[in-house]
Parts: structure tokens; sequence; C-alpha cells
């Protein structure tokens, strides 16, 4: 056991959030306790809660502390109490986008796993996806369209005139290949990179600068594919993907469209990396209001969001590992939330999900 003492900012949120983040801290205790990693987690106030408690959806003490960590496990923030706010001041707009700003999150992981128990649940023929898949799509978050200058609305002679502007430079592209390649050796090692470089310069300039990134990681196998193409494959044959490297606004659309074909929002965790090793994860879906307080949201999403946060951002490689066999484990001997039970299947709630998983982690079950 190292004598390392690791300091997690937890930021629960709203909705499910808080429900799903406790039953998280039940899984976390066992991995601390059977991987002898030591972990501080300082919660902090996030979202709705904030505004309710302190009038700001991300107040400064909640800035300072994510500072303090060398990650933040975040839940979701929003809910109907909030929606008639100011966009500006609403939880997820005053919350996250903040976040990210401050902390220069370029890269936003999405692995969109389907679990071959769980073919069911994938809009896909089950003949196409009969072996589930793992794809990991990783999205550049910081640039391209949806940040270049100009961004206007001009007044002309035959009515308005609207410009958005798809910039890249090479350091912002080399540093989110250098994520999508190193995430590969840990997988299948192969990355394919989403472009259109049969109309766009910016793609090719991306196609240029990840093949010299390419050359660092002779291990791992590069390939292209147009993004429209890429759309089509992914409902096709998700399974032929590893890791998918896009640019912002293609990555946008690709990660949501993988997450669809995978079936539940509640079984998709999300990681979001700036400089060095510090990063926010998070499930992919939100606050999800409709079942909040019910006790019946699937915890998987936040589980998997620390093991992620486990590998990326502490490097404990084996700790993450014995998570994500603990979930696989747990959903092939049948323990299955609301949201991924089929119609004669035996449901269970938030808490017991989790600590099906949490056995698992403790037992030691599957470990390589
Ligand atoms: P949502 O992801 O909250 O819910 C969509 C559907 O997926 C709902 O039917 C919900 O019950 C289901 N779902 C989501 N997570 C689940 C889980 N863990 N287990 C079982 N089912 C789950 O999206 P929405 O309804 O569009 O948004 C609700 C609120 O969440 C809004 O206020 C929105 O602003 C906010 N939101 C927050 C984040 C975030 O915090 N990162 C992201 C998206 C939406």
């Amino acid at each position: 056991m190292s004598n390392k003492v690791y300091r997690i900012a937890v930021l629960a949120g709203d909705g499910i959030g808080p429900e799903v983040m406790s039953a998280t801290m039940r899984v976390a205790e066992e991995v601390e306790k059977r991987h002898g990693v030591q972990i501080e987690w300082k919660d902090g106030l996030v979202g709705g809660a904030a505004i309710d408690a302190k009038g700001k959806a991300l107040p400064e003490e909640t800035i300072e502390l994510c500072r303090s960590a060398q990650a933040v496990l975040f839940g979701s923030v929003g809910g109907p109490k909030w929606e008639t706010l100011p966009p500006n001041e609403q939880p997820e707009r005053a919350a996250l986008l903040p976040l990210r700003k401050t902390f220069g999150l370029y890269a936003n992981l999405r692995p969109a796993v389907l679990y071959p128990e769980l073919v069911a649940c994938s809009p896909l023929r089950p003949d196409r996806v009969a072996a589930g898949f793992d794809v990991l799509v990783v999205r550049e978050l910081t640039g391209g369209l949806y940040f270049g200058q100009p961004k206007e609305t001009t007044q002309t002679a035959r009515g308005e005139r609207a410009v958005d502007t798809m910039v890249y430079e090479t350091h912002e592209i080399e540093r989110v290949a250098e994520v999508a390649f190193r995430a590969a050796a840990h997988r299948k090692k192969r990355v394919t990179l989403a472009d259109k470089a049969n109309v766009l310069e910016t793609s090719l300039l991306w196609r240029k600068v990840v093949r010299g990134v390419a050359a660092k990681h002779p291990s791992i196998t590069l390939d292209f594919i147009y993004a429209d193409n890429a759309a089509m494959q992914l409902v096709r044959d998700p399974a032929r993907f590893d890791v998918l490297l896009c640019e912002n606004l293609f990555g946008d659309m690709l990660s949501d469209q993988a997450a669809a074909v995978a079936g539940s929002l509640g079984m998709l965790p999300s990681a979001s990396l700036g400089e060095g090793s510090f990063g926010l994860y998070e499930p992919a879906g939100g606050s999800a209001p409709d079942i909040a307080g019910k006790g019946v949201a699937n915890p998987i999403a936040q589980i998997l969001s620390l093991a992620l946060l486990l590998e990326m951002s502490l490097g404990e490689l084996e700790a993450a590992q014995s998570v994500r066999r603990a979930v696989a484990e747990a959903i092939r001997e049948g323990w299955r939330t609301a949201d991924v039970a089929g119609p004669t299947e035996k449901k269970v709630g938030t808490r017991a999900m989790a600590q099906e998983i949490a056995r698992r982690v403790a037992l030691g079950r599957g470990k390589s």
C-alpha cells in the first residue's frame, strides 16, 4: 500500500445526483480497502443545491475545493425548480461551463459500452450487436466551430448573414490526440479519426497532426473515416470502433449517437480532462427529475465515472479495472435497475445495485 492520500472533490448536485453519489461511495469504500488506495473525499455544493444555499450554481468555495483536489467526481445538476431562472444562472450553464473553462478541460471522453447481456436495451437489431460493443468517443471540447471567431450575425441588403468559424491550431489537436492514443493503449489499440477531410481545411490539419502523434505511438493503429460514414457505421456495426477521435462538433453528435445505440443513459460515464492529470468525471445523463428521490436510478454511470477517475487522474489501473469487472459481473449475474430490466426481469433499486457491485469489488471477483 502506498502512503499517498488522494484528495477528490465530490459534487453530487441535484436530482438523482445525491442518490447515485452516495451509492458510489459505498463502492469507493471497498475499493479503498481492497486496493489500498487512500482517498480523502471532500463534498462541495454545486448546481441548484448551491443556488438554494449560496445564491449561485458554482460558489467560489466549490471552485477552491476543486482546485485543491486531484479530480472532481460530479453527479448532475439542474431540474424544474431552477428552469425559470435567467439562462446564464441556470445550473448546467452556470456550473458546468465555468468548471470546464476554469480547469481548461479540453478533452471529453465518453465510453459507450453495450454488455452482451443487455443487448435488448439497444435500439439496434440484436444480430447487429449480439456480442455487445465498447466504443470510446474522444471529443475535443474547447475549440472548433463552437468557439471560433468571427461568430456573428450581421445585416445585409438581402437579409441577415450568420457566421460561425471552425478553427483549430496544431497544439489543440495534438493534446487531445495524445489523450486518445494514451486511452487506446489500455484498450484494443486502435484510434479512428472522424473528420471531413474531403471538404474541410481543418480536417486536413487534423489528419496531419494526428498522423504525427500516431508516429509516437507505434503500437496503436490509426485509421480515418468521414464523420458522416462514422454515423452510419455506428448504427451498422458499432463494434468495429475502439477509440473514435473527433473535433468538437462531430464529437458532440457522434458521442450522443454512440450513447443512444448503447441503450440506457444510466450506464454511461464520462470524463473531461485538462493538462496534467486533473479531470472531472460524471455520468453522461442528467439529473433525471422524473425518477429523482425514488431510489430507482441506475448508479452504474456514476460508479463507472469513479472507475475512469481512478484510471485517468489517479493512475490506479488495477482498482479501476476491478470496479469495471464488478459491474460487468453484477450485470452478467442478472442484477438490473429498472432502466435496463426486461419485462420479466427482477428489478433492484439504486442502493441494492451498488451493494452488489461493492460486494464484488470486496471479493476481488474476476481479478486478473
Ligand atoms: P436526463 O439525462 O436527466 O434524463 C433523460 C432520461 O434518462 C430520463 O427518462 C431519465 O430518467 C433517464 N436517466 C438518466 N439517468 C438515469 C439513470 N442513472 N438511471 C435511470 N434512468 C436515467 O436528461 P433531461 O431529462 O433532458 O434533463 C433533466 C435535467 O438534467 C435538466 O435540468 C438538464 O438541464 C439536466 N442535465 C444535466 C446534465 C449534467 O449535469 N451534466 C446533463 C444533462 C442534463
